[in-house]
């Protein structure tokens, strides 16, 4: 009971002093920090940590021409983290050595998450909607004039 009002009263004079940030769990540790309110909730120490498993990988992809695994084996880094880097086009493998495979083809990609194709054919889908939708809409705007 008293830890759970003593948290309540440190995290209302938490509110009172930063106005804009909530307290939240941390998804990797389970600590409680000031969220931001941008992107995935991890606390500053799994932050730093994770920045700095990206350093090593990066340099180590910068010298290294290997797999996942081979990366994994050589940083520590899990295999889930890079592929997660690869598919946000934050590393770059060389083409077949992620295990990353096109979402709408299946085609072995070394980063994001379509094949070269599959982009073009997805910009081409979007860039048309995207330009109807606008068109059509400054045409309304000019009509109403
Ligand atoms: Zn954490
Ligand atoms: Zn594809």
């Amino acid at each position: 009971m008293d830890d759970e009002r003593d948290y309540l009263i440190r995290l209302k004079k938490y509110k009172e002093s930063k106005n804009h940030t909530e307290l939240r769990y941390c998804s990797r540790c389970g600590r409680v920090f000031p969220y931001s309110g941008a992107g995935e909730a991890i606390c500053p120490q799994c932050q730093k940590k994770e920045q700095e498993d990206f350093d090593r990988v990066k340099a180590y992809l910068k010298d290294h021409h290997a797999t996942e695994n081979e990366v994994s084996e050589a940083t520590g880094v899990p295999v889930d983290t890079l592929t997660k880097w690869a598919r946000e086009g934050l590393l770059c493998f060389g083409e077949g050595l992620s295990g990353l495979r096109c979402e709408l083809c299946g085609k072995p990609i070394s980063f994001g998450r379509y094949c070269t194709e599959c982009q073009i054919k997805l910009k081409k889908k979007g860039y048309m909607n995207s330009r109807f939708g606008s068109g059509k809409m400054r045409f309304a705007g000019r009509d109403d004039k």
